[in-house]
């Protein structure tokens, strides 16, 4: 069975094959470095890390591409309130950021890709863009491109908007827009005061790229003029992605982007999470409570990443004591790693190979990990082996060292239960608990665990 992903282009899933079938080339839109992301964007770049780690299960190379949007109109204004140059702004929240996909187990991509460090890469397409005339010089100089000239226009994000487009004769300039306002998109922004100490000196004049053209910039430098996926919230879809397509398309002659793939919103009280609306949560948030990054990476596994996710701190609480709960379980399977259990491997591969359907295959963990006829050597290694997808960081637990003195009430209590002294057997269990520790009887002995 191949892997089948639901694309956007055409909104149907679609058996996934590469372009040139050694190596799937992915490019991720990454953050924009002005702020703490909220936990809504990470669900952008865990989705993005599952898709990866499905295509590596599936025995696919993956070049991975993933940008850091450090020169745009939200860094440019919030760097100058703060009294910082770009660069030091930027630099900050890039280090918080990779601080941040490392807690959530999130594989760093083949390369990070800086916008300021393609901003001769951006020059070259426009000023292709320019002799095809698919582009055009405004009067002061920023340079926009022409959607008319470009007939697939609103293909991506399915704009019916055949009459928006016909009366869309102005210009936006902003980077970030809505349907409302389908325009020309400006590709190169002419420096103004408002840009303060941004900007660079190029052959087409002072100033900095918008915002859309980073991206194709990155993508074709790094992967070649045509990639396999191209990930992304669904926010992204229009204007950000169509405009990629425009530039990219119009550029070259070539389809830009194979499989096109969106991740549904984390809303709040049924609203989208967003740093404007000001209800949104960080990673520190999460942190301070107590709950582990990995437990939030745990409850967006339980959906699937089509479908909206409302945020309630309860959901959360409940997805960490599960976390906690597969981790003792996890470490009370001993030190042997058996064999992987081919039959529940099988029926994980189908669930993660059909459009990351995570739900199913996060319940059929539960489902092995309760299954007494697979013996635990084996439910380790099959279960470390789901973990390659899900990435919850299960290698890493350290097995736990039980103290001498709990280990000793255990054996005593052992011989007691043997003796049917049932009366000594719970008065050692209660004495187990009251000192952190709980034990679990199981048809070979018994395990224990810290609570
Ligand atoms: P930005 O830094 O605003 O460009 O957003 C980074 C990524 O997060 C993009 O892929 C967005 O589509 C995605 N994103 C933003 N808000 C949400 C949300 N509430 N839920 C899921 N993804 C989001
Ligand atoms: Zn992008």
């Amino acid at each position: 069975m191949p892997v089948r992903l639901y694309n956007t282009l055409g909104r149907e899933i679609e058996d996934f094959s590469p372009l040139n079938k050694d190596e799937v080339r992915i490019y991720t839109c990454g953050p924009t470095v002005y702020g703490y992301p909220h936990i809504g964007n990470y669900r952008a770049y865990i989705f993005a890390d599952t898709l990866k780690r499905v295509l590596l299960y599936s025995g696919y190379h993956v070049k991975h591409i993933m940008n850091l949007t450090d020169v745009d109109d939200k860094t440019i204004r919030d760097s100058q309130k703060e009294g910082k140059s770009l660069k030091e702004f930027t630099e900050f929240y890039s280090k918080e950021f990779f601080k941040d996909i490392e807690s959530l187990n999130i594989l760093p991509p083949s390369k990070f890709t800086k916008a300021t460090d393609y901003v001769n890469e951006m020059v070259e397409i426009i000023k292709k863009l320019l002799d095809k005339k698919i582009a055009y010089k405004s009067e002061d100089g920023s340079v926009y491109c022409d959607i008319k000239k470009f007939k697939n226009y609103g293909k991506l994000s399915n704009l019916v908007l055949e009459e928006q487009k016909e009366n869309a004769g102005g210009r936006i300039t902003s980077d970030e827009y809505d349907k409302e306002n389908v325009q020309d998109f400006a590709l190169w922004k002419a420096w103004d005061e408002k840009d303060g100490e941004v900007f660079w000196d190029t052959e087409l004049g002072k100033g900095r790229p918008g915002w859309h053209i980073e991206c194709s910039a990155m993508a074709m430098s790094n992967l070649g003029e045509q990639l396999d996926i191209h990930t992304g919230g669904v926010d992204n879809i229009f204007p950000h992605h169509e405009n990629e397509i425009a530039q990219s398309e119009g550029a070259t002659g070539k389809q830009f982007v194979k499989y096109w793939m969106h991740n549904e919103w984390v809303l709040v009280d049924q609203k989208k999470m967003a740093k404007s609306l000001q209800n949104f949560y960080t990673l520190r948030d999460i942190i301070n409570k107590g709950i582990s990054p990995l437990a939030y990476r745990l409850w967006l596994l339980t959906a699937n990443y089509r479908t909206r996710v409302n945020f309630v701190w309860e959901a959360l609480e409940g997805a960490e004591t599960a976390l906690k709960r597969l981790q003792n379980a996890y470490k009370a399977l001993g030190s042997d790693i058996g064999k992987i259990d081919e039959i529940y491997q099988k029926q994980f591969k189908n669930f993660v190979e059909d459009d990351l359907d995570t739900p199913k295959a996060v319940a059929l963990l539960w489902d092995l990990l309760k299954d007494e006829k697979v013996v635990n050597a084996d439910k380790k290694a099959t279960i470390l082996d789901f973990d390659k997808v899900l990435g919850l960081g299960l290698e890493n637990l350290k097995e736990e060292k039980i103290p001498e003195e709990i280990s000793k009430l255990a054996e005593e209590r052992e011989v007691a239960r043997k003796n049917k002294d049932f009366k000594t057997s719970d008065e050692l269990r209660n004495k187990i608990n009251t000192l952190g520790y709980e034990i679990k009887d199981e048809d070979s002995g018994y395990s224990i665990n810290k609570i």
